[in-house]
């Protein structure tokens, strides 16, 4: 628990939440922005900062109930046809809150209000220069 973190407040029920999930390891609230209807937060009920800090067990315990969540949001109205689910860690990838979550938004339409940009640099590295980037990256596997 950290004092000073809103998710850890809304996990102690210090700020309400309208939570559709909990157990011992997670809950599971709307994302007060309702990016599109039914945008779920699952969080970690253990205050970790972002995806860096997990280890095997915690990750286990967290992302295996993404998927039943998932279903359920989307089994709840028959207009969500797809979802994103999104992690932001740092600031530079859009995280705002420093109490890891995994964001559940539900799609609708091409024009519900969420939307990715994804650039194309598929000729910006050569062979030889992807094979070193996943070189340096298979170094530093752990275990
Ligand atoms: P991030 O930008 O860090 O990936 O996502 C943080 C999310 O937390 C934002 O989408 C924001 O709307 C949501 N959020 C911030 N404060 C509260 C709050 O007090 N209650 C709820 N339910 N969501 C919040
Ligand atoms: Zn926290």
């Amino acid at each position: 628990m950290d004092e000073n973190c809103i998710f850890c407040k809304i996990i102690n029920n210090e700020i309400p939440s309208t939570t559709i999930y909990e157990d011992d390891d997670i809950k599971a609230f709307f994302d007060i922005s309702q990016v599109t209807p039914g945008h779920t937060l699952v969080v970690p009920k253990k205050h970790v900062q972002d995806i860096f800090a997990y280890d095997e067990d915690l990750a286990e315990r967290v992302f295996k109930k993404v998927p039943m969540i998932a279903r359920a949001i989307k089994a709840s109205n028959p207009k969500i046809i797809g979802m994103n689910i999104c992690q932001n860690n740092g600031k530079i990838a859009y995280q705002s809150v420093m109490h890891s979550h995994i964001h559940l938004v539900p799609r609708y339409s091409n024009d519900d209000d969420f939307s990715m940009h994804w650039g194309d640099n598929t000729d910006l590295a050569s062979n030889d220069e992807l094979q070193a980037r996943a070189d340096k990256i298979k170094q530093n596997l752990e275990g």
